[in-house]
């Protein structure tokens, strides 16, 4: 995420370092080159420039005040109004009603329905939300269909009225039929169009005033730089919507989308998208992404990813199979699966400090366990809970059926074996400590 923008602020940033206090020729030497950057990041002129105003500034201003070294004042006062430009604290949703009704708007393409499936799955991990979608793209059956596949896959209920044309009575029906069958939160997507047209602005307006939505939500596509902010600026208009939904952050964005949205609409970004599964999605909170953009990495969003993926019991049943030495290969796959779902590797990597910088240029794909799942689906179940029995021929066997080679099977087995001791000292070193404190 940003990597270019990082990579350019880190140096225009570095230029203070050597120097003992910002003077007005280093200040805008360093302001020069940070404009530079978030003009590359496709952030909208007007809004580079009014930044680095306001940042030159509060670092004359504090530079007496302050025993911070130049170079972290500078980074200090830049982060500072980074999140102040990305919009200060960060906001949830409305979800008064009953039931509180979301609409979705925004261009064809831009991750609406995709995004209305994320949205559905965090509300009902909530517990206390039982979402409906409705699907009132009356223009296109597949986009139909496609929700319903998102439906299925998150367990939400969809409805849709195949064959109806009058998007207006498929949302109002979708909200009567939410009530009757006691869904607390109802989700409208819409259809969008490739660009801002009159037929589309009309049709989401009559929608909007008919279903009368606590949360109006605007989703763009981060990739589309300045246009995002144009489209946002074209649908605010016409809807004076509550949030902003920024889509596929995890592609090759620059990042002005994200910097310059807010203050162009004067509306706060709510929601980020950092993938295609359903699980990618991040509440948006603008001095974490401060962070990211800086370089500074993301830890309370990584420890939340994490968490969301953590199922006591599960973890329990863990324990307990460490220490009864019965951890077996099974156990070992279902852990790479849930790594997989805290979401893309570099994304993750990305939210470690100084990680995402040190590794910009190594390859890592999510395609990196590959090779470790195929080995453990070629195993039997035997050889998955007692690997002890993995002879030679078995080895062979195995790098057939996974298409790796035997050496590649060796290593696994090698490296689970090593896994495997460290846990158990792991344990036996918490069990000992036990011991200790009962003695005390
Ligand atoms: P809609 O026309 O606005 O409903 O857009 P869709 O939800 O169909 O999304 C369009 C395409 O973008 C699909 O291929 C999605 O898988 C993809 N997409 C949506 N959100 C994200 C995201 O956050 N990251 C990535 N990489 N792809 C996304």
């Amino acid at each position: 995420m940003f990597n270019n923008l990082s990579e350019k602020l880190d140096k225009a940033l570095h230029v203070l370092k050597g120097h003992g206090s910002i003077t007005e020729v280093n200040v805008a030497e360093t302001l020069k080159e940070v404009r530079r950057a978030l003009l590359d990041a496709d952030v909208n002129f007007k809004i580079a420039k009014e930044f680095t105003v306001r940042v030159k500034e509060k670092a004359l201003g504090q530079n007496v005040l302050t025993t911070l070294q130049p170079g972290q004042l500078m980074v200090k006062i830049v982060k500072d109004e980074l999140t102040e430009l990305m919009g200060g604290d960060a906001e949830g949703l409305n979800l008064s009603g009953a039931p509180s009704v979301i609409l979705m708007s925004g261009l064809q393409g831009s991750g609406k329905t995709t995004f209305s499936g994320k949205l559905a799955n965090f509300l009902k991990n909530k517990k206390t939300k039982k979402p409906l979608l409705v699907a009132c793209d009356v223009y296109r059956p597949a986009a139909v269909d496609q929700l319903h596949v998102v439906g299925d896959q998150i367990g939400v209920e969809v409805y849709s009225d195949k064959g109806n044309t009058d998007p207006v009575a498929i949302a109002q029906a979708g909200i009567a039929h939410a009530k009757a069958n006691g869904h607390n939160v109802v989700i409208i997507d819409t259809a969008g169009r490739l660009a801002v047209d009159e037929a589309m602005m009309t049709e989401i307006s009559n929608i909007h005033k008919a279903t009368q939505p606590q949360e109006t939500l605007f989703v763009v596509d981060s990739m589309t730089g300045q246009d995002a902010v144009n489209t946002a600026k074209a649908f605010n208009d016409v809807l004076n919507f509550d949030g902003v939904i920024l889509t596929k952050l995890d592609g090759d964005t620059r990042g002005g989308a994200a910097i310059s949205i807010k203050s162009v609409v004067n509306k706060p970004i709510k929601f980020i998208g950092t993938g295609e599964k359903m699980e990618a999605i991040d509440v948006f909170y603008p001095s974490r992404m401060a962070d990211r953009i800086l370089g500074m990495g993301d830890v309370v969003s990584l420890v939340e990813r994490a968490q969301e993926q953590y199922d006591e019991v599960e973890a329990r049943k863990l324990q307990k199979k460490i220490a009864k030495n019965q951890f077996g290969f099974d156990d070992f796959l279902k852990q790479i699966q849930q790594i997989k779902k805290m979401g893309n590797m570099k994304d993750l990597i990305g939210m470690i400090p100084g990680a995402g910088k040190m590794m910009k240029d190594i390859d890592i794909d999510d395609d990196a366990f590959k090779g470790i799942e195929a080995i453990i689906h070629s195993m039997t179940p035997l050889e998955r809970t007692n690997p002890s029995v993995i002879n030679a021929s078995r080895k062979k066997r195995i790098g057939k059926g996974s298409g790796t080679s035997v050496q590649e099977v060796n290593q696994l087995l090698k490296q689970f074996d090593q896994m495997g001791k460290m846990m158990k000292m792991m344990q036996g070193g918490k069990g000992k400590a036990m011991m200790q404190a009962m003695k005390g």
